[in-house]
């Protein structure tokens, strides 16, 4: 299987190249963010929970976080492999994934984050909340604060992987394409040392 971590901080532009790379490669896609607010629209326990987390540029509690995306894999027993695009976040997720994962004999290939630097990600941010409405990419504040969440809790999970040869950095920053290339070179160069 081939499994992708797909990281980097908001705005780095995680959802866009992970459609491209689905058909690429014939993986389901897994973002959290996505079943987040799919749960929200749904009405349903889960997205009531979630809510006033998003709503303010938190995390959403691990425990739910993890059972979530758990279930969510368990949903694609054919699956080929899945890019986690939002997941892990937190170093008790990466582990809950390894775990996971090793239940059942596959692991994480490999993650490859995009790097863009911070005020690049604001204007994107806020770009795309005044074409998507996604209330959280709307207000500076909580893009902010989301940013915060990422240095103080995220960045931290790419020396998980990258103490297990496992990370790879993404410039990324350019065209759709330009980064999609990047991004399918370091998948194929990986794919070859398999
Ligand atoms: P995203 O669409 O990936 O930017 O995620 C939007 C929001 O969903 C985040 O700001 C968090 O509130 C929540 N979220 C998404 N993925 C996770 C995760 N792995 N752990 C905790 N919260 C998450």
């Amino acid at each position: 299987m081939l499994n992708i971590v797909l990281f980097g901080p908001p705005g780095a532009g995680k959802g866009t190249q992970a459609a491209k790379l689905i058909d690429k490669y014939n993986l389901v896609h897994l973002s959290t963010g996505d079943i987040f607010r799919a749960n929200i629209k749904g009405e349903t326990e889960l997205g009531k929970l979630a809510k006033s987390y998003m709503d303010a540029g938190n995390l959403v509690p691990d425990e739910v976080t993890i059972k979530m995306l758990e279930s969510e894999v368990d949903k694609n027993p054919n699956a080929e492999g899945f890019i986690f695009d939002g997941f892990p976040r937190t170093t008790p997720q990466a582990n809950a994934l390894e775990k996971f994962l090793e239940s059942k004999n596959t692991s994480v290939s490999v993650m490859l984050a995009l790097d863009v630097a911070e005020q690049e990600l604001i204007s994107r941010l806020l770009l795309r909340g005044k074409e998507s409405g996604r209330a959280d990419d709307a207000n500076e504040e909580v893009i902010a604060n989301r940013i915060r969440v990422y240095n103080d809790q995220t960045a931290v999970v790419a020396d998980f992987y990258s103490t297990q040869n496992k990370f790879e950095k993404i410039d990324g920053v350019g065209t759709i394409e330009e980064i999609f290339g990047r991004l399918c070179s370091a998948i194929d160069s990986y794919k070859v040392s398999l």
